[in-house]
């Protein structure tokens, strides 16, 4: 007997008949004498219609005032799909009590909309699984200091429940999703993707980080920080399927690396089409200039990924770097405002039509010419890199939109990614 921490997704929470598959699923767990703690996200597409509502009566606003009360707003998805689930359970026969995060506490900061959790409070969970209850805790939401409250960003209920079962030290953390695990790449661009059956926790950060959805990042960060068991699976398998089965089935997010030894070099290949990619031409090549530029957008509060400062001719340089597509028009206007009539630069040109495309494994720390038989792929397909930066288990480069799935499909064919044939 062991407590265990489930988390389902939006999609799996969709409509009442889903909801009766995720407590029939929950009750075959209780009834083998697991302690159960459940984080349900709301229902699939309620966050949009919530937010899209208040949208409809003001523009986005940048203030406090509005983001406390988008918060207050989105969080009653999960109160919502709480107390259905709950409700759900006890028709099952099982007793069962839902709480929202305020009610707990799941303590976070006030930044409103990507709160951090700070501490929860598990005495009411305790107290309840010791009655023999089956314990549902709203994802997505906590509250300040001040009462206020909070959601942890979108994706945020994962987030949830790793730090539900890093804080009550859950014997596992299944995350229940549409999705039957995690894939060597998204098998809509690569049909021949396979499923891990183990990632490493670092190699889940990357993928997670370079656009790779299946998790929110945060809750990979928090996984890692406190060593919680990690697994994703599908909600979609029959929901009385062999409990034995069903607890190997998934991909099991891994902290110890010998566990991989059989493991290729590269375990996926992430693409990421949200960036965007400035230069500014003709940069005087004096120290300080680095800081000149991204100084300012960091100012701005814009997040800077890759960045290339090319060799310089006669003193001058082009400097690059890429942002969220989102910032683009901003750090645009920006560079021209503030940074060209001081650096004395000719001027900023942007591209948005980039993509970039990662390796990501950590078995690149022990092997050389990794990166090297990337390019080589992709120069094979005569596609341009525009950009590269590595890391030790991460070699990132950034080319033309138009290529990526030319890009993508080759490179996991190249590192042996491709399913064999069946
Ligand atoms: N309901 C929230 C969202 O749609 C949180 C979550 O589902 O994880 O982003
Ligand atoms: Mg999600």
């Amino acid at each position: 007997m062991a407590l265990i921490v489930h988390k389902y997704g939006g999609t799996s929470m969709g409509s009442p008949e889903r909801i009766r598959c995720v407590a029939k699923r929950v009750a075959k767990w209780a009834r083998t004498g697991h302690q159960m703690v459940v984080v349900p996200s709301a229902m699939s597409g309620e966050t949009n219609r919530l937010l899209a509502l208040a949208k409809e009566l003001a523009p986005a606003r940048a203030t406090e005032a509005y983001h406390r009360e988008l918060d207050m707003l989105a969080a009653t998805g999960e109160q919502a799909s709480s107390a259905l689930l709950a409700i759900a359970l006890q028709a099952e026969g099982l007793g069962s009590v839902s709480y929202a995060g305020w009610q707990l506490p799941i303590r976070t900061d006030s930044s409103y909309t990507k709160a951090r959790i700070e501490s929860i409070d598990d005495q009411r969970v305790r107290a309840d699984l010791a009655h023999g209850k089956v314990v549902i805790v709203t994802g997505f939401q906590g509250i300040d200091d001040e009462g206020n409250i909070t959601t942890l960003g979108r994706g945020g209920s994962d987030t949830s429940a790793v730090a539900v079962a890093a804080a009550m030290k859950a014997h596992e953390c299944l995350i229940y999703t549409d999705v039957d695990g995690v894939y060597t790449t998204d098998p809509r661009v690569v049909p021949q993707a396979r499923r891990l059956q183990t990632v490493s926790f670092e190699e889940m950060l990357e993928m997670a980080s370079l656009g790779s959805k299946v998790l929110q990042i945060r809750s990979v960060e928090f996984a890692g920080k406190y060593r919680v068991r990690l697994r994703v699976l599908s909600s979609f398998t029959p929901w009385d399927m062999d409990i034995d089965e069903e607890a190997r089935s998934g991909t099991l997010i891994t902290f110890e690396e010998d566990e991989k030894m059989e493991q290729a070099v590269v375990s996926g290949i992430a693409f990421n089409r949200d960036e965007a990619k400035l230069s500014v031409l003709g940069v005087p090549d004096k120290p300080g200039i680095a800081y000149l530029i991204l100084g300012a957008v960091a100012d701005a509060n814009i997040d800077v990924d890759m960045i290339i400062q090319n060799l310089s001719k006669d003193g001058k340089t082009d400097f690059s770097f890429t942002v969220h597509r989102n910032d683009y028009a901003r750090a645009i206007d920006l560079i021209k405002e503030k940074v060209l009539p001081v650096l004395g630069a000719h001027e900023v040109v942007g591209d948005t039509n980039i993509c970039k495309v990662s390796i990501v494994g950590i078995g690149m720390r022990s092997h050389v010419g990794v990166a090297s038989k990337m390019f080589r792929v992709l120069s094979e397909e005569s596609i341009n890199i525009q950009m590269i930066s590595t890391s030790e288990i991460k070699t990132s480069v950034v080319i033309d939109e138009k290529y990526m799935e030319l890009a993508v499909r080759s490179l996991h064919q190249a590192f042996g990614l491709d399913q064999e044939a069946a």
